[in-house]
This record gives C-alpha cells, structure tokens and sequence, in this order.
C-alpha cells in the first residue's frame, strides 16, 4: 500500500563536530520518502522553489518516489539552518527562511485523496489540518512536528494530534508540548490530550512508545561513528510507516517490529551527512541491521519470570 507524505522539501545548512555542508538537500518529506520507500511507494506533496536542484527531483523520482503533487513555484526554495554541538542529540537551530512554504497551500492531487497511509511530515499544523480534511478515508495517519511549532502556534497543532493514530515527537518536544519534565508524566499528559499513540525519539538512547494501556522501550542502534543527525527522525518515521504500510500488520506485534525498521533506518541515516547514506544503502544491509537489532535486545526469562 502506498504511502501520502507532505511536509517540507528544503536545502539545509547543517555544522556538526565533524564538518559543515551548505544547501545541501533536507526537509522533513526527503528524509521521510526516501526512507519509506525502502518498503513501498511513495506520493510527495510538497513545495519548493526555482532554486531546487534538478538533480535532487532526479533522485527523489529514482526512488519511485510520485512527484505529481510536489510544486515548483517562483521563489527560494525553504531553508533551515542548524548546528549540533558535542551532544548530537539536539539541533540548534540558527535560521529557517519558509520562503515558498509562506504561500504554500496543500492540494491533494485527486488520486491521491484515498491514501490509506498519511504521514503530516514537520510543516505548519494550519497546513497539517488542511491535508487532513482532504484525505477521505485514511487507515493510518502518523503526525510529526517541532519546537518551533509547538511555541507559535500550539492550539493548531493540539488540534491535528488529536485527529492522528501516532504522534512522532522527540524528548524535548514531548517536554515543551505537556510542560512536563519528567518523560513517563509528560506521555501521560500527551496521551490525556486525545493522542492514541505517542512515540518520543531521543536520540541515541532510542525509542518510548505509550499508547495508554502499554510501554514499548527500544534502544537505538549502538553506532561508533555519527556525523550528522540532521532527519533522523524523518528517517524514523519513514521507515517506521513503510513497514506498516508493507505489511498492513496494526497488531501491537506489527508496530513494535514498525518501531525497529525506523530505528534501523535512522541508523544508518546518521551515518553521514545529508540523505547521502541513504543514497547508497541497500535491502539487506536493512535487514542484516534489523538482525543483529533483534539478537541485540533479546534476553532470557529467569525461573517464572
Ligand atoms: P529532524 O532532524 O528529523 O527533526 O528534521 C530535520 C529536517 O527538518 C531538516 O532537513 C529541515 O529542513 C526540516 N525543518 C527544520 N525546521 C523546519 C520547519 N520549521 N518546518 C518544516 N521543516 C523543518
């Protein structure tokens, strides 16, 4: 089954410990689509600006990924700005310039409108809405966003989390969004928001996922080298709703081995800078990571328990 997927297509310029890169290609839905279609297909839509390089909508289309709702409009293409110091765990971010996301308004190309799969990628929740209301009938809907939403327009964005069936935030967010600090309170407090399940990406230290009744706790990955973080949690998301697209396996069995492909797939994406470890990964060395994941992570019952 195929995937819908808006959110932002951007040139980044991103400074870690270990390099710099200008306008390189990002956004929430690169990351996202090009993860996600390691598992299925995938329908784009989203803006950029006459700036866009031909040869990123070259790659984005090598990787079956339908560009017919991706919009190329006069203007600057969006850009954001970030550095990660030592702990690459939290991005600072130093610019976003929305340019043609300013006038942007969604519009669900006609064949795409029963997508049964819909990820509301980071972008504006105003714009979240809308996509919503043009989809008929979606199965799933998974939902992510980010600080700067969460501080200049929070009413919009309670709103589109209550209508989706997973909210993909990271630690700081799930934080500044329940104005709790403890971790375990502020899920409940999310949960209590009207959100059916939530799952908080931190980082190197991996994966909470509540739904109210259950807690699923995933490490990440254990990686000696990352260079740069920029859209390990697109890269998540990606990965994560592809498998549950791939398979249509909603059982809590399904969505934990969902939570794993994410994990592995934002492992790999931190590897190096921009999509460019994705550009060259393949299916097994998915699989292969998605093994030793397992072996990882698998412990024995002791007596009774
Ligand atoms: P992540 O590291 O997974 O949180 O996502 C990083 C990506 O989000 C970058 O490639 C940015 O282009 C994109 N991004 C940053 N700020 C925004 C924003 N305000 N709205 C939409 N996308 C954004």
């Amino acid at each position: 089954m195929s995937i819908l997927v808006v959110g932002s297509v951007a040139l980044d310029s991103v400074e870690t410990p270990f390099g710099k890169r200008e306008r390189v290609l990002g956004g929430s839905a690169t990351y996202f689509s090009t993860s996600a279609s390691f598992f299925t297909d995938v329908n784009l839509v989203a803006v950029v600006g006459e700036d866009f390089p031909e040869e990123h909508t070259k790659f984005l289309s090598s990787r079956n990924i339908d560009l017919n709702g991706l919009s190329r409009v006069p203007g600057e293409t969006f850009h954001w700005k970030g550095r990660y110091g030592y702990d690459l765990n939290e991005a600072q971010t130093l610019e976003t310039h929305l340019n043609v996301f300013e006038t942007f308004r969604p519009v669900i190309p006609a064949a795409y409108a029963d997508a049964e799969y819909l990820i509301l990628a980071n972008i504006d929740p105003e714009l979240q809405m809308e996509v919503l209301n043009q989809v008929k009938n979606p199965k799933v809907v998974a939902c992510d966003t980010m600080n700067f939403w969460i501080s200049s327009k929070p009413e919009a964005l309670k709103e589109v989390i209550r209508k989706v069936d997973f909210l993909i935030i990271n630690e700081g967010e799930a934080r500044q969004l329940s104005g709790e600090s403890n971790l375990i309170r502020a899920a409940r407090s999310i949960i209590a928001m009207g959100v059916k399940n939530l799952i908080v990406k931190r980082g190197e230290y991996g994966v909470l996922m509540f739904n109210g009744h259950s807690l699923f706790a995933a490490p990440a990955y254990p990686l000696e080298e990352v260079f740069d973080p920029t859209g390990a949690g697109d890269t998540f998301a990606g990965g994560f709703m592809g498998y549950l697209a791939n398979t249509g396996n909603l059982t809590d069995e399904g969505v934990r081995q969902a939570v794993i492909f994410g994990s592995v797939m934002a492992s790999f994406n931190v590897e190096a800078f921009s999509l460019d470890r994705l550009k060259s990964l393949t299916y097994p060395e998915i699989e292969a990571r998605y093994r030793t994941f397992k072996q990882m992570t698998h412990f024995e019952g002791v007596n009774e328990l």
